[in-house]
């Protein structure tokens, strides 16, 4: 297909990315004196993981509390399974302990009561040390972090989706991308910041936003930036529907007010598992629990059965949209099952952001290292605003030193260019069929419960799914936008299954049925590098 050149655009720091990682990053070096241009393939602010997260910040709210950094960074290491880096642990917690100031400073409206803000205490975390906004919703972070983006003169590109970077001598260059009217969009840059958020959409259920679909770890992976732990997702335990996309806060009623799980045989889950103690029912071990009820045949339609009976009305009403409507009305339950939630694995970085890239810095979900094996509750959105200001501030600093911007070599970009345009044409299976297809190998084969045998069946469909792309048509930009993160799914998936492969043990949110047990010997990270051919795949010391 033809796309047509735009007006090369160039900056001090770009941000690539529309959710809170982006937009804090991009306030933070705007406020250094940087030229900051910021692009999103979705609308800036909106249809992302932080737009409908439930707001929970951890450690925000640690200051003037019998807490401490020490006390935060063992409750996440446990939690994370010994695989965390420490130093980016307590990096981020450094960080996350001064946000409130700022972020209100933002117009972000915290919730308070008499004592001040009001904390709350949520599984796997031994103090109460979370903050949230007065109403606990994502997006009231995002309305008044893009007005002030705007007032501040960051340049918003909305819709451009980024599908290169480039580096001269080592260097980062800038990137290029897809306008959604077909056009081929060049931004150089000193400095870039990925933000791009996880990979949830490469299995059949998930809750997060559409479009999350691992482009930022493909792209630093395309340029030589290592990945880490991408065999550890985290899946939420329970949510409605076939597709998994309504998450319901286990935490808030199953945890803190007493409604059951129950499975076929009317036990109930929690306890059957020993799961009753409030600090033991993470999400790993819940939906480890329900998935294990599930393969055993003891499902209801699918699910376990949510019974409502024991919680207050009262309480129910505390939930607000948190719940559906009918659950006040009478209809007390439910069928609930596991969805992808989160994606523990991501790019590696240095405790300034910055990747083995020099001026590639990276911060949000697109991130590897901080929370190991599986994340406590409150610790993403701690990780988007502490790492997202680091990032920031460290990216404004580097291109402050730097007298030129550097330019991409034209020759570059005629080559991605005319990789974008290529219609190999044929009639195959559209995209949305491939992609469908995708989604349910890595549903079966590397979900919640995995073993040798599934991880390999999906690794057998992924090679499948390569050679099928060859005959997909790209015939107008939406389709080819569906056909380039088709491309990074594949690619992650196979990186997810070739890493669940390797740690022959089961730890934090990877279960392996044939390996069933913890094993010392695993206190190690898989790192995935580019390889000339392939990739290559390694374990490596936990930093
Ligand atoms: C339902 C739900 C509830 C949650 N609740 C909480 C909570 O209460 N507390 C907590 O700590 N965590 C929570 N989380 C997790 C947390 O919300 C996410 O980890 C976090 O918001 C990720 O933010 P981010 O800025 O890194 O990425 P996102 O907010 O997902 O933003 C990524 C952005 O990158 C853009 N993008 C992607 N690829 C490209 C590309 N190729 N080119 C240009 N732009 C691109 C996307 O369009 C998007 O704008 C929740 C998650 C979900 C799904």
């Amino acid at each position: 297909m033809y796309l047509k050149y735009q007006s090369p655009l160039s900056c001090d720091v770009l941000v690539i990315g529309g959710g809170g990682a982006s937009l804090w990053a991009a306030l933070k070096a705007k406020e250094m004196g940087a030229d900051v241009v910021l692009a999103s393939k979705s609308k800036v602010g909106l249809s992302n993981n932080t737009y409908i997260a439930g707001g929970l910040i951890a450690v925000a709210g640690m200051v003037g509390q019998k807490d401490s950094v020490d006390l935060y960074l063992k409750d996440t290491i446990t939690g994370g399974r010994f695989l965390n880096d420490r130093k980016l642990v307590v990096r981020m917690a450094e960080e996350a302990k001064t946000l409130v100031s700022p972020m209100e400073g933002h117009g972000i409206d915290f919730a308070r009561d008499e004592t001040g803000l009001q904390l709350r205490r949520v599984p796997g975390h031994s103090h109460p040390r979370h903050i949230s906004p007065s109403r606990p919703r994502g997006l009231n972070y995002l309305y008044p972090l893009k007005d002030s983006a705007r007032k501040l003169g960051i340049r918003l590109l909305d819709k451009l989706f980024i599908t290169k970077l480039y580096s001269v001598g080592g260097q980062i260059a800038g990137a290029s991308g897809l306008t959604d009217d077909g056009g081929f969009q060049a931004i150089s840059a000193k400095c870039i910041i990925l933000t791009t958020g996880g990979y949830g959409h490469v299995y059949r259920r998930t809750n997060n936003a559409a479009g999350i679909t691992g482009d930022g770890l493909a792209l630093a992976y395309g340029l030589g930036a290592g990945l880490m732990d991408l065999e550890f997702i985290q899946f939420y335990p329970t949510a409605m529907g076939n597709t998994g996309a309504q998450m319901i806060f286990y935490e808030f009623l199953v945890a803190q007010a007493g409604a059951r799980l129950i499975n076929s045989k009317g036990e109930d889950v929690v306890i059957k598992h020993n799961l009753d103690d409030p600090m033991s029912i993470t999400r790993d071990r819940l939906a480890r629990a329900i998935a294990i009820e599930i393969s055993r045949g003891l499902d209801v339609d699918g699910g376990l059965l949510l019974d409502l009976g024991p919680v207050k009305d009262e309480h129910l009403r505390k939930a607000g949209d948190m719940i559906p409507m009918k659950w006040l009305t009478g209809e007390k339950r439910t069928i609930l099952a596991p969805t992808t939630h989160f994606c523990m694995g991501g790019v590696m970085m240095d405790d300034k952001a910055e990747t083995a890239v020099p001026g590639l810095f990276a911060a949000g979900e697109v991130c590897g290292g901080l929370h190991g094996a599986n994340r406590l509750a409150g610790n993403a959105l701690a990780e988007v605003f502490a790492m997202g200001g680091l990032a920031g501030r460290n990216a404004a600093l580097k291109a402050a030193d730097m007298e030129k911007t550097p330019q991409i070599p034209p020759s570059l970009l005629d080559e991605e260019k005319e990789r974008l345009a290529y219609n190999p044409g044929g009639s195959g299976r559209d995209v949305r069929t491939l992609t469908a297809a995708l989604k349910e190998a890595m549903w079966a084969g590397a979900g919640v419960i995995r073993d040798a045998a599934s991880l390999k069946t999906a690794l057998a469909q992924i090679e499948e799914l390569k050679t099928s792309r060859l005959v997909c048509p790209k015939d107008n930009v939406c389709e080819l936008k569906k056909f380039q993160e088709f491309e990074n799914m594949l690619l992650l998936s196979e990186m997810i299954c070739r890493s669940a492969l390797l740690r022959t043990e089961s730890r934090g949110s990877h279960y392996r049925t044939d390996f069933p047990e913890e094993d010392n010997n695993w206190i190690k990270n898989i790192v995935v590098r580019k390889d000339d051919p392939g990739m290559k795949i390694e374990a490596v010391a936990v930093g």
